[in-house]
């Protein structure tokens, strides 16, 4: 049917648009707005945003996560190979089994990240796996003791700081690295004997400041992902809003706003389009020009609300006349129908066309002052270009629909009139 083709077309459109608007509910994308109504610093994602966010930058939050955790190995195995160097195998020995714990612990975070997982999953991946982590440095401080004790706690620091800098996640993952790190810094630097109390809890407090503003920038580093994040949804519901407009005025630029079949316009372009095709593997091609008769009359009689009616019903029974998709039917002007027949030669076209003939004419509808008879009926010009024959524009085919036309109205009307007609042409 053509007002499906003319709206399947627009379809295209439309799931595209569909696409780009994917997940985007109405009530997402009042949220978007308002966030980006209020300050940068007040965005605050709701649950729905959040995990929205978390679908799209899960893939680089996991490749960044595993390629922490290898260099966190790296930095583990490179750490103990110096001090194996530096250091006399009685103080080595010891770091041994404490710095065993962090490769297999970064490992099965890695493994965590490799693929989605339930959010619980990394939330306790992330929190018991840094947690690990920073045990196992802080160990490795103790177990060293001297001078490398302090050292290695603040190696441990360092890692956490790195952590809570690289890895775009929540703000409550990245404090909980935070507290980790500052408790078993302030923990093993109280039992430090080489340092009293004061200094211990000096240096904690010196590190929970350059930890606090690490999670400052942290946090606005998050902010600003979310701001950039509502920026791209709020570009993606307005493409899909435009591309929905537009689609819907594309079909009703295509459409005949009275019988919802297509309108000229629509059939120009189809017309332009099939012969800018070969037309030669097909067996032909035929337009049949199909026009009310007496139609003014029956406006007349019954009214113009009448006559509207009448032409939505006729519409529709040219339309379930054709043949299948390949068919084709615009309204052409007020009560003339136009009807492009691919792929069919001049018999498929009579036959279509008596078919359209016979029905309107078996529908009854009222045309009660009509000379032809109670009823509306209406005479069709039919062209047929077949294949192998002299070629043809479709203009010309168009005008040789018109002259057929023209000579069934003149030979008495509701018939079919096959060009080039001559009085023997003439069916009924
Ligand atoms: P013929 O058999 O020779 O085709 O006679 P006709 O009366 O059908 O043809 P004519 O061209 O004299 O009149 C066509 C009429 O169709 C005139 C016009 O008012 C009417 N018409 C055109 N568009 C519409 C429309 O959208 N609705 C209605 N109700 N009438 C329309
Ligand atoms: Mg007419
Ligand atoms: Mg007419």
């Amino acid at each position: 049917m053509d007002t499906d083709r003319v709206a399947n077309s627009s379809d295209t459109i439309k799931t595209s648009a569909k696409k780009a608007s994917q997940r985007l509910t109405p009530e997402i994308v009042d949220e978007v707005d308002r966030l980006l109504a209020g300050r940068t610093r007040d965005i605050r994602l709701s649950a729905d945003l959040a995990g929205l966010f978390r679908a799209r930058s899960w893939s680089s939050t996991a490749k960044i996560i595993r390629a922490w955790m290898a260099w966190v190995i790296v930095l583990d195995v490179l750490t103990l190979a110096v001090n194996a160097v530096l250091l006399s195998p009685g103080s080595v020995v010891p770091m041994l089994a404490p710095a065993s714990i962090l490769p297999p612990v970064a490992l099965a975070v890695g493994a965590v990240f490799l693929k989605p997982r339930p959010l619980w999953m990394q939330d306790t991946a992330i929190q018991l796996g840094m947690f690990l982590i920073l045990l196992s440095v802080a160990l490795v401080a103790v177990n060293a003791g001297g001078e490398y004790y302090e050292r290695h706690l603040t190696i441990m620091i360092f890692v956490a700081v790195t952590a809570i800098i690289i890895f775009p996640i929540p703000l409550k993952w990245s404090m909980s690295i935070a507290v980790f790190a500052l408790s078993l810094y302030l923990v093993f630097q109280l039992q430090n004997p080489d340092i009293r109390t004061g200094s211990a809890l000096a240096g904690a407090l010196f590190f929970a400041s350059g930890v606090i503003a690490t999670l400052v920038a942290r946090r606005t580093a998050n902010i600003l992902a979310h701001k950039t994040f509502l920026l791209e949804l709020r570009d993606r519901a307005r493409l899909a809003e435009l591309t929905d407009a537009n689609s819907r005025l594309e079909l009703l630029a295509r459409t005949d706003p009275l019988t919802g079949i297509a309108n000229r316009r629509w059939m120009m372009e189809t017309l332009n389009r099939a012969w800018s095709e070969d037309l030669e593997p097909m067996k032909g091609v035929a337009i049949l020009m199909c026009d009310v008769d007496h139609f003014k009359q029956l406006n007349d009689s019954l009214g113009h609300g009448e006559g509207d009616r009448c032409l939505v019903k006729v519409a529709g029974i040219i339309q379930s006349s054709l043949r299948d998709e390949r068919d084709h039917v615009a309204r052409y002007g007020g009560e003339e129908f136009l009807v492009l027949l691919p792929d069919a030669d001049g018999q498929d076209a009579s036959t279509v066309a008596e078919r359209i003939r016979s029905r309107v004419e078996a529908a009854s509808l009222p045309n009660p002052s009509s000379t032809l008879g109670p009823y509306v009926t209406v005479s069709i010009g039919l062209a047929a270009y077949k294949r192998g024959g002299e070629s043809v524009s479709s203009e010309m085919l168009q005008r040789h629909a018109d002259k057929a036309l023209y000579l069934a109205k003149r030979a008495g009307r509701n018939r079919v009139v096959i060009y080039p007609a001559d009085a023997r042409e003439v069916q009924r």
